[in-house]
């Protein structure tokens, strides 16, 4: 029999989990799907601060299907899904957040398209009411130059609810970047990829971790970690304004043989220092996000660390 595990993250989630496994039980109970399979319910604990932990172990004592595993902190969700894609067992993992904001049965139709031979079978939102116009607008500007600078077809609507192959997991497995943006790794490994558009329902309780600092920092994160487009893009400045700088230099210095000038024009300089001093800053800035990178990443930490993990065991072959 085929195994197939869900994986979940949890980070102060305990509000949602029991209604979380109620979701589930049709489904690992082999009532949604044509054909049996042997469930593994993948619990990553990412530092939470509530009572997730016990509501988690009491989940696994009660029943064998479930597993959690304990990281050390909290280490952000991109990695708390790298921690599970270690420990799970599965033929398949279908990753799925803790909030139930990802409907359970959309899962089988998932299964069925990865039993006709998909490797990357993802959801994608079809509504995102429950975003501001602006976020929209924002979002949708982002993928638009994340496209064009690294050339990979990056979905705005297709996020981390998916199911995928274990040659897929492998595969994500085998980056081992600290500063992951998983949603561009999952476009960036390739493999057979269907779509299954989806109805994104509200949160059941609490609100979402993903604050605006944070999502802008893994937009930068995404961006640096895909592409040196921003670095190209300074280069270009510099070569632009030294140009506008020549022509207006020959333009000075004709002016000043032709008709002459006496010495004025201190705005014109004012306002020329301080648009390439604005512009060297920028350049700075950017050649600086790219080192920091280069800084985190050649320390080679691991990218998390796992404190418990029970259930099944799993080969030691981690980290
Ligand atoms: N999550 C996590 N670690 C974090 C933040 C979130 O594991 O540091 C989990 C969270 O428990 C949930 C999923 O990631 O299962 C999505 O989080 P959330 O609902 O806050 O984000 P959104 O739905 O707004 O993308
Ligand atoms: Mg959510």
């Amino acid at each position: 029999m085929k195994k197939v595990t869900i994986l979940i993250p949890v980070y102060n989630e305990g509000a949602n989990l029991p209604a979380l496994r109620e979701a589930l039980l049709p489904l690992i109970d082999n009532q949604l799907t044509p054909e049996p399979y042997e469930w593994e319910v993948l619990m990553v604990n990412d530092g939470s601060l509530d009572n997730s932990a016990e509501i988690m172990t009491g989940m696994r004592i009660s029943d064998s299907r479930f597993s959690d595993l304990n990281l050390s902190r909290n280490f952000g969700k991109e990695l708390a899904m790298l921690a599970g894609m270690d420990y799970a067992q599965g033929d398949a993992v279908v990753i799925m957040d803790a909030d139930l904001q990802h409907p359970v049965s959309v899962v089988p139709q998932m299964i069925a398209e990865w039993e006709a031979g998909f490797q990357d079978v993802y959801g994608r939102r079809e509504s995102r009411d429950y975003q501001s116009p602006l976020s929209r607008a924002m979002s949708k500007l982002y993928y638009k130059a994340l496209k064009k600078s690294t050339r990979l077809d990056i979905l705005p609507g297709a996020g981390d609810f998916r199911l995928l192959d274990r040659i897929c997991v492998d595969a994500l497995r085998r980056v081992r970047e600290t500063q992951r943006n998983t949603k561009g790794l999952f476009c960036w490994i390739g493999y057979r990829k269907k779509e299954i558009p989806f109805r994104c329902e509200e949160r059941h309780d609490g609100k979402s971790s993903f604050t605006f600092s944070r999502l802008l920092e893994l937009a930068i994160d995404g961006i640096t970690s895909f592409t040196t487009a921003p670095l190209r893009f300074a280069t270009y400045m510099g070569f632009l304004s030294a140009l506008v700088s020549l022509i207006y230099l020959i333009f000075i210095i004709v002016k000043t043989i032709f008709i002459g000038e006496p010495v004025q024009g201190f705005p014109t300089i004012m306002c020329t220092i301080l648009f390439l001093g604005g512009c060297q800053l920028i350049s700075i800035g950017i050649i600086g996000e790219y080192i920091g990178r280069i800084f985190k990443e050649t320390k080679g930490r691991p990218p998390y660390l796992a404190d418990t993990f029970r259930g099944k065991p799993v080969d030691n072959n981690k980290n």
